[in-house]
């Protein structure tokens, strides 16, 4: 351990002249190269790739890097984007060095960037050939990739907006899905049932109509769609196997999820543009510039308690060499919660300003405050440093080091005597953004009621768990309630209705009279009426086995719940409906501003096409193993 301090201490101290001068620099050179220099270099490292010579286009590039870091900006997209574009032109030109090395500098542009991580494991992986340790890399690279495109908020928002999307809609259409199946299945005996409880004698017609106009009152009454189908799933309880049961509880279960989930996803949406996250965000981790700054001071304006706006506005500020602006703002942030974020900050205007007591003592509060944050250590290091404390700076450096080690050496391995590079700003938490983004504000409250009455209408969102809560009490007392109904079923062989209610001494069978006279050995059967009989069933038994064996051709997994195998159909189902609406918002549901080139890339829609051939080919070959299974035995005398 001792050791590693020494060497971060040599690597603080082989910066140079920097620190001899134990002065850090004044506003009006802070900014390093200025912005018009940097842009010309931008161009005249394209100019010269252009031309294949990349040592000297690297050189030019290495400037715009050194501007980024001068600006204090960690996260530039745009430059890493079109840095990853070139190194795929340099691959294909045959520029080997220049491809890998401009991904290098991608990185360095956008440290994280998901894309870079992306495409550092597809510049990998056709290396892989090359050696094992490639391929491995690939993979972990593409891991890396994954996982910043949710821990990255400037990603993640959007993604999380179109999964919740993606996962609340999916539900939605399995719901539906399996209530049709439900009334498919269980309608005739609803119909029956129905006119026992009306207890007139009506004719057929007249019956159908009254049970439509019952079960399709929802849309009558001008109701949300979910309405429908809850009703559907109730009505029909009483006649589902025991595997209906069990997924008509699950779904009505994951209802009460459903509020939460639609608030979720209203917050993210209007997260995307409002509640000041996005310019909160940029400030902190991003490319600023004078239109931010200004988005900002309008915000504060408007809402002067808001300490996150606070925050990130003395950040620019500070960043932009406004030091007094800076100073006041942390100053006034350092009253309100969070108030160590303030105070170290406080702290490096202070030491930007040549005011190193005030910036070492504002550090040591902060650190009192928030006793685990490196940053804060590694700034006194700094200002020990300054000071000529050598001892002192070390063991700052060496706490700072302890507890996190890979921050620590990025910014030794970037310090110069520019205020933004010299100690190591604050930033918002990603605890405090997502706080943030989660929040309830009247924009996304509207954005959620206005999805949640197209299902459930009449409901309040507010009261949203109470109602599904509701629901799922209801389906208690249904369950309760129908347990005396005797139970209504088809005949296996031929399908008749056999009803206990209405020829008692048939009982509640699995067959009806006719097919066990004419499937037992029965020498006193007319041969005539048992040669109809087996007609009746041949024509029966093949459209109950061909009919969800169609269906299934065309909604796989719906043929599983016909035929009752509702657990399966059910699974299949849902993956169904992810898969189509996954290709019909391929582009996503909001768009992906970061990832324009994921969305449309070719080799993602084979794949997607591939796995749905194979999960079609896999449901239609489960449905012809029912049909096998079940086909023989209904000729089979008994
Ligand atoms: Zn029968
Ligand atoms: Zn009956």
């Amino acid at each position: 351990m001792g050791l590693l301090g020494v060497l971060v201490l040599l690597g603080a101290l082989a910066l140079g002249p920097s620190f001899g001068w134990a002065q850090p620099a004044s506003p009006e050179t802070q900014g390093g190269i200025p912005k018009e220099e940097m842009e010309k270099a931008w161009f005249a490292h394209r100019e010269i790739l252009e031309k294949g010579d990349w040592e000297r286009s690297r050189a030019e590039l290495e400037k715009v890097y050194q501007w980024k870091l001068d600006q204090g900006i960690r996260n530039h997209y745009s430059y890493a984007l079109a840095l990853i574009r070139e190194s795929e032109r340099a691959a294909k030109r045959e520029i080997g060095v220049a491809a890998s090395e401009l991904l290098l500098y991608a990185e360095r542009m956008a440290p994280d960037f998901s894309e870079v991580k992306r495409a550092r494991a597809a510049w990998l992986g056709s290396h892989a050939f090359d050696s094992f340790g490639n391929a491995a890399q690939s993979v972990w690279s593409w891991f890396q990739g994954f996982f910043l495109s949710f821990a990255n908020p400037d990603e993640a928002i959007p993604r999380l907006a179109n999964l919740t999307f993606w996962l609340l809609l999916s539900f939605f259409l399995t719901f539906a899905a399996f209530s049709f199946s439900c009334f498919l299945r269980h309608y005739s005996f609803f119909n029956h049932h129905l006119r026992h409880l009306v207890g007139l004698r009506i004719s057929p017609v007249p019956m159908m109509f009254l049970s439509f106009l019952l079960l399709l009152s929802p849309l009558f009454l001008d109701l949300g769609w979910m309405w429908l189908f809850a009703l559907w799933t109730l009505a029909f309880w009483t006649y589902g196997r025991w595997t209906d049961r069990v997924v008509t509880l699950v779904l009505v279960g994951l209802l009460l999820l459903l509020p939460a989930g639609v608030r979720f996803h209203a917050s993210l949406v209007h997260s995307l543009t409002g509640k000041g996250v996005p310019e909160i965000l940029r400030a902190n981790y991003g490319a600023w510039d004078e239109e931010l700054y200004q988005k900002l001071l309008s915000m504060n304006r408007e809402k002067p308690e808001d300490a996150d706006v606070l925050m990130a506005l003395g950040l620019v500020e500070k960043r932009m060499g406004k030091y007094a602006a800076a100073e006041q703002r942390f100053s006034l942030g350092a009253r309100l919660p969070p108030k160590g974020l303030a105070l170290h900050n406080l702290g490096n205007v202070f030491l930007a300003t040549n005011r190193l007591e005030m910036a070492m003592e504002a550090y040591q509060e902060a650190a009192r405050l928030d006793p685990s944050r490196p940053e804060t250590y590694y700034n006194l290091g700094q200002a020990n440093l300054l000071k000529l404390r050598m001892k002192e700076a070390e063991a700052e450096f060496q706490r700072a080091k302890g507890l996190e080690p890979a921050k620590i050496s990025y910014h030794t391995g970037i310090a110069s005597k520019n205020p933004n590079r010299l100690v190591m700003d604050r930033t918002l938490d990603p605890g405090r953004v997502w706080e943030r983004v989660l929040v309830p504000s009247a924009e996304s409250d509207r954005i959620a009621r206005s999805f949640w009455e197209l299902l459930w209408k009449g409901i309040p969102l507010d009261h949203g768990e109470m109602g599904m809560a509701a629901l799922l009490g209801l389906l208690g007392l249904v369950h309760l309630g129908s347990r005396r109904i005797p139970v209504i079923r088809h005949c296996e062989r031929c399908g008749t209705l056999i009803c206990p209610l209405c020829n008692p001494l048939r009982g509640a069978g699995i067959q009806c009279l006719p097919c066990q006279n004419a499937f037992t050995a029965n020498p006193a059967a007319d041969l005539e009426v048992v040669r109809k009989k087996r007609g009746e069933v041949a024509r029966y038994q093949t459209r109950v086995h061909l009919l969800p064996q169609r269906i299934s051709w065309i909604l796989p997994g719906m043929g599983h719940l016909m035929r009752g195998r509702s657990l399966e159909g059910i699974v299949y189902l849902f993956v169904l409906t992810l898969m189509a609406t996954r290709f019909v918002w391929w582009e996503g549901w909001v768009p992906l501003p970061l990832s324009p080139a994921a969305s449309r890339s070719v080799s993602g829609l084979v794949m997607a096409g591939l796995l749905f051939l194979l999960f079609y080919g896999f449901v239609q070959y489960r449905m012809e193993c029912i049909r096998l299974q079940e086909v023989k035995s209904h000729f089979q005398r008994t």
